[in-house]
């Protein structure tokens, strides 16, 4: 009862504070919390405060599937240490499998396994190394609604500014694969300086969740990030006003989680 009440007037302060949803443009009142990155992504769905958002419930409920997908992916790398992260990596495998495709789309088939083994020679320094497989259409549905709506917070967190629907957010993402063959954006990690993590009291969850942003202009009308969960993916995302600065195949707008989405393709390793 004490900690619902708490819970209430947190919502409604981060409501107050945000009174317009910062995903669809700003002209739309904020009628729940979001918290992004959502806190499936996190160890027992435990997460520091931090990085709430004004949203409205449509654009709240949009992304539930894709922060499913990103959840689980999160978990690929590395293997979960506790019984308690390995029961809930099997709960969260067994929900997206649900979801309809996601399971074949995933899970490679025979002739890649060899292929992939081949490719493990790269990384036979580590532990435990999982490949995601990342070419199918759930995934880049998932990623796209993940990466953009998480351009779209980390944008506001930067600026203190809603996106308007006259701008757009560019995203690309990296799997762990890419990233131990070298194919991370060096320059712009370079420019974007160390990255930080949510962090409440001694409670830090950097092993989960870095980011590392740039606002290049003082008036805050674009910024980037490159955001990495755990050791198994990274997102590129690059938030504008102006729409015509991002390309338009990888961009999409405020608001796109209320249209059909035009989904931003995934680029695979490069060879
Ligand atoms: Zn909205």
């Amino acid at each position: 009862m004490g900690e619902a009440k708490r819970r209430e007037t947190f919502s409604q302060r981060i409501r107050r504070e945000q009174p317009f949803c910062i995903f669809c443009g700003g002209a739309t009142p904020s009628e729940t919390v979001e918290h992004y990155p959502p806190r499936s992504i996190f160890d027992g769905k435990h997460r520091p405060q931090g990085m709430e958002f004004g949203a409205c419930r449509e654009c709240n409920e949009a992304s539930r599937e894709a922060d499913l997908v990103a959840a689980t992916l999160s978990r690929m790398m590395p293997n979960p240490k506790t019984s308690a992260g390995r029961a809930e990596v099997k709960r969260l495998l067994h929900s997206a499998f649900r979801i309809s495709g996601f399971k074949d789309e995933f899970l490679p088939e025979r002739n890649q396994v060899a292929a992939l083994n081949r490719l493990q020679g790269i990384a036979s320094q580590l532990p435990s190394w999982n490949f995601l497989r990342i070419g199918g259409p759930i995934v880049a549905r998932s990623m796209t609604i993940f990466g953009s709506k998480l351009g779209l917070a980390l944008h506001t967190a930067t600026t203190g500014r809603i996106l308007l629907t006259s701008g757009a957010v560019a995203i690309q993402w990296y799997s762990n694969l890419q990233a131990y063959q070298d194919a991370l954006p060096k320059e712009f990690l370079a420019m974007c300086g160390p990255g930080r993590t949510l962090r409440q009291g001694n409670f830090e969850v950097g092993e989960q969740f870095s980011v590392a942003s740039v606002v290049p202009d003082e008036d805050g009308s674009m910024s980037a990030h490159f955001a990495t969960f755990r050791q198994s993916f990274a997102v590129l995302m690059f938030a504008t006003e102006k729409a015509e600065e991002a390309h338009r195949g990888w961009s999409v707008s405020p608001g796109f989680l209320k249209r059909p989405l035009t989904v931003i393709p995934v680029q695979l390793t490069p060879s």
